[in-house]
Order: structure tokens, then sequence, then C-alpha cells
């Protein structure tokens, strides 16, 4: 099965900003595990598809928005494995697919679109999708893989960081990512969230959950009381989600320009682009001190780039 093995490069950072305040920045490029499906997304389903396989399951369902990294992973992820897949898309369906519903489906996944009141209330959601497919004798991954499964499979992220670090990076969306980063952490060892949604103390509280239903399930057979991480390493940053969900302004887009350029290192516009506008912002704010190691992790996401113009040409 899937996922071993993998090297993924960790790409050093030196431009203007890094060298004025003597910091050393690092990029995980989770983004080019695979040329499919990349990024944290690929952590998340790992432990999923082999519960899934376990099960004896042959179909994956899963949900997502119209321009959801998670449909896309999973729907190529489904391909590369051998199941078959459905993605429950939020919205209405549109007469012209966007490039991530157009990738999904030539992965084969089939698309069933609700409409948003549906998807907003889960349980009826799930009953819904009971309803219409239980013939499938499916595998339910929720959105954006954020169960504990895709919990369990964000703990290896860091794994792949060969070098002793000071602090590790993260964009959040649901938290389960920066759960597993948190759960992951050694002693000395701090992590950042940055929350992309306009919520007030919403990852705070999804961290804080997930770490604690871990340490209750888990705790019995722990044996290395250093994978839980001691209480005040982690923290989530609100100030850089940019208004919210999938919002840009002009100082955001400028900045993912000018750091491709300067690094060569391409961001998306919804996670890590505003992850690492905090980075800088931080690091000229003097949160990271002299002679510190960071490391970001990049989630990946890039294939909503080419949807990111789609959408706010077409849709909105
Ligand atoms: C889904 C996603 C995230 C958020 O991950 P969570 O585990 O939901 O917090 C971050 N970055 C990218 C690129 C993503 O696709």
């Amino acid at each position: 099965m899937p996922f071993e093995s993998e090297i993924i490069p960790l790409q050093a950072v030196n431009d203007a900003v890094t060298k004025a305040h003597g910091i050393r920045l690092f990029v995980l490029r989770t983004d080019l595990n695979h040329p499919d499906f990349s990024g944290n997304k690929l952590f998340k389903l790992k432990y999923n598809l082999l519960e899934a396989q376990k099960l004896g399951k042959k179909t994956l369902l899963t949900f997502g928005g119209a321009f959801s990294n998670h449909i896309a992973a999973s729907a190529a992820a489904g391909k590369k494995y051998g199941f078959k897949t459905i993605g429950i898309i939020r919205g209405e369906e549109y007469p012209e697919l966007n490039p991530t519903l157009q990738f999904a489906k030539r992965c084969r996944m089939r698309l069933h679109y609700v409409s948003r009141s549906l998807y907003r209330n889960k349980t009826e959601l799930y009953e819904y999708v009971e309803q219409q497919f239980s013939a499938e004798n499916y595998y339910l991954i929720p959105e954006g893989g954020s169960n504990e499964f895709g919990v369990t499979g964000c703990k290896e992220i860091t794994e792949h960081i060969n070098m002793d670090f000071d602090y590790v990076c993260t964009p959040c969306g649901t938290g389960a990512t920066m759960a597993g980063i948190v759960m992951s952490l050694k002693q000395n060892q701090n992590a950042v969230g940055f929350q992309i949604l306009k919520a007030k103390g919403y990852i705070q509280k999804e961290v804080s959950q997930w770490i604690n239903k871990f340490g209750e399930s888990s705790a019995a057979d722990l044996d290395d009381s250093e994978m839980f991480s001691p209480a005040g390493n982690w923290n989530i940053n609100e100030n850089y989600h940019f208004g919210g969900y999938a919002k840009v302004n002009k100082e955001l887009a400028v900045f993912i320009k000018q750091f491709e350029l300067e690094n060569n290192i391409p961001l998306d516009f919804i996670y890590t682009g505003k992850m690492m506008f905090g980075i800088y912002d931080l690091i000229g704010k003097g949160f990271f001190k002299k002679g510190r190691t960071i490391i970001a992790i990049h989630t990946g996401g890039l294939q909503g780039n080419s949807g990111f113009s789609f959408r706010s040409l077409i849709h909105e």
C-alpha cells in the first residue's frame, strides 16, 4: 500500500528578509509528493485508505466544495489504489466543470451535487447519502479527510523533517493537520498554526479536542511520553486570514508572486500563501528570535490555483 519511504524535499529559503533577521527558514515541500495527489491531503488519506482496505470496501465516498483539494486528492488516490470514488459536491452543478472537478472526473470520480443547506447539516447530509448510496457499501471519509485516521496520518509529517528545528508552521482549515503535527512534537519544538477561516477560537478548540481525544484513547499503549507535547508549545495565529476563507487582497497576491519569483516556491491563495505571508510578517516583527530554525509545511493546494481565476471570473 501507499506512501512508504517517500522523500519529501526540504528547501532552504535564503532571501533578504530571512538574512536580515538571522532566521533559518526551510519549506517542507509536501506539495511535491506526487504529481496528482500531494500535500497534507495525502497524509490524511493514508490511514483512511488502509482502513477501507481492511474493511474490504471497494468505494470511497467523500465530500467537498467544488474547488476542494481533498476532492482532487481523493479522486486521484482512489484511481491509483483501486477504489471507486464518489464525490458529494457542495452547491449547484455548473454546465462547465471547473479544473478541480474536471480532474476528479478524469480520475473517474462520480460527482453528486447537493444544496448548500443540506451540505451544512452533517446529520441530514449523512442520512441522505446513506439513502442514495447504501447499495455501494462505501467507506465514508469526512470533508477534508479530517477524522481520526486523518490526524494519525498527519502525525507522520514531521518525520520528514530530518534536521533540528525550533518552529514548525502550518496553515489550518479544520485543524486536523495541526493536531497531528502538535502531537508529534518533541521537547523544545513549537508549532504555529495559521487559521485561514475567520472564526475566532475555532482552530484552537478543534486542536485541543483532537489532542484530548488521542490522549484518552491511546494513553494505555503510550510508551513514549515525549510524543505528547507539553502544553504551551503550540499556538494558533488568527491575524492572517485576510477576511476569511478564499478571501484575497492585492497585498497577498503581490506577496505570493514575489515569494515565488525570489524563492522558486509556488504558493496557493487559500492556505500556504496566507501562512507564508504570516511567517514573513512575524519575522519582521521579531516574533521568531535570531538564529531560530523554522520549518514551514507546504501543504499543497496548488491544484486550486487554476480554479482560482476561474472562480473569480465565473462564480462570484
Ligand atoms: C486542506 C488543506 C489545509 C488544511 O488542513 P486541515 O487539516 O483541514 O487544517 C491546509 N493546506 C492545504 C493546501 C489544504 O489543502
